[in-house]
């Protein structure tokens, strides 16, 4: 993609911000915003990747793929690239893997207005500091998405949702084979199945789950805890008030429903030293922490 226009407008020197289409943290208010370039250029879905516009909206880009049997597990409702910027996987983290993996290649605009290459369309010709996974949840504060490859995976021929009432989910979450997703709200568990509709169904009926209509509404909070720790640190919140994703460590639950896990000074140390590399004046989305 031609990112020229985009580069001058991110320019060299004043505060500027980035917004996709607002649905998460959007632009920083009061600083001058540009946002990025939209569209898709090319899906090879023999080889799963997908090239596009960072500002291309994911809902369009999910509809593009889904004509040739193709799906992106960035989360829905925003941009490509307002949803690599937060970083956040959805619930079936599990089976999809982690957003920032997605993420191939890309042309983003530094703060000192330059376009930069990082990675490549695909993962083993790729040498050097993995600036694509620095880039996934640095929410816009060391470089702006221009344009991405993005690895894109094929839709399962059957998906369904299945639930049971039970006090050992561990027990379920060991039984089935390659879940999508396994949640636990402390009174059921609610796993996401994939695959030939036989397995599935025969998976659900050994494990003794049913049916069920998707998954638990998510609490607005979301607290990221020690897989091994979930059972321990649900077991002092009420059932039904959180769902915790088993195997990957994340707790929806109200924002003040577990003490935030303290950052380790040297990490934001670290932080700090990568973000001052990358934008020494702190032009980009000023104040914003990744
Ligand atoms: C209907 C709906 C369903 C949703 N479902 C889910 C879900 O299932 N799971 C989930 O996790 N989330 C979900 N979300 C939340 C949504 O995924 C995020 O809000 C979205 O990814 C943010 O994208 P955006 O373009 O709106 O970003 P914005 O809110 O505009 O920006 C978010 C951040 O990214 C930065 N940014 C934006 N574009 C760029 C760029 N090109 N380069 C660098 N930084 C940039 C901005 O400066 C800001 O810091 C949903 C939202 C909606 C509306």
């Amino acid at each position: 993609m031609d990112l020229t226009a985009f580069a001058a407008e991110v320019g060299t020197d004043d505060p500027v911000t980035i917004a996709g289409l607002g649905t998460r943290d959007g632009a920083v208010a009061g600083v001058r915003c540009v946002s990025a370039p939209s569209g898709i250029e090319w899906i090879q879905a023999d080889e799963m990747t997908v090239s596009c516009g960072a500002g291309t909206p994911v809902d369009e880009l999910s509809a593009a793929l889904a004509e040739v049997g193709q799906r992106t597990v960035l989360p829905a409702g925003g941009t490509v690239g307002g949803a690599l910027a937060v970083g956040r996987s959805g619930i079936r983290r599990l089976g999809d893997g982690a957003v920032r993996d997605v993420l191939l290649q890309t042309h983003y605009v530094g703060a000192d207005g330059v376009v930069v290459k990082a990675g490549g369309p695909t993962v083993k010709n790729v040498s050097g500091f993995d600036v694509c996974r620095l880039l996934v949840g640095s929410q816009g504060t060391i470089g702006f998405l221009g344009d991405v490859i993005l690895r894109t995976r094929p839709i399962a021929p059957h998906s369904a949702w299945f639930t049971a009432a039970t006090d050992d989910p561990m027990a379920v979450f060991a039984a089935v084979h390659r879940p999508v997703a396994v949640l636990w709200d402390g009174i059921s568990v609610h796993v996401l199945l994939e695959g030939h509709h036989l397995d599935v169904a025969e998976q659900a009926t050994r494990t003794g789950l049913v049916a069920s209509d998707g998954p638990p509404t998510l609490p607005g909070g979301r607290h990221a805890v020690r897989p091994a720790d979930v059972l321990a640190v649900t077991s002092g919140l009420r059932p039904g008030a959180f769902v915790a994703e088993l195997g990957m460590g994340i707790v929806r639950a109200d924002a003040d429903a577990i003490p935030p896990t303290p950052v380790d000074p040297g990490v934001a140390a670290i932080s700090r030293r990568v973000k001052e590399g990358f934008d020494p004046t702190g032009r980009l989305n000023p104040g914003r922490t990744a």
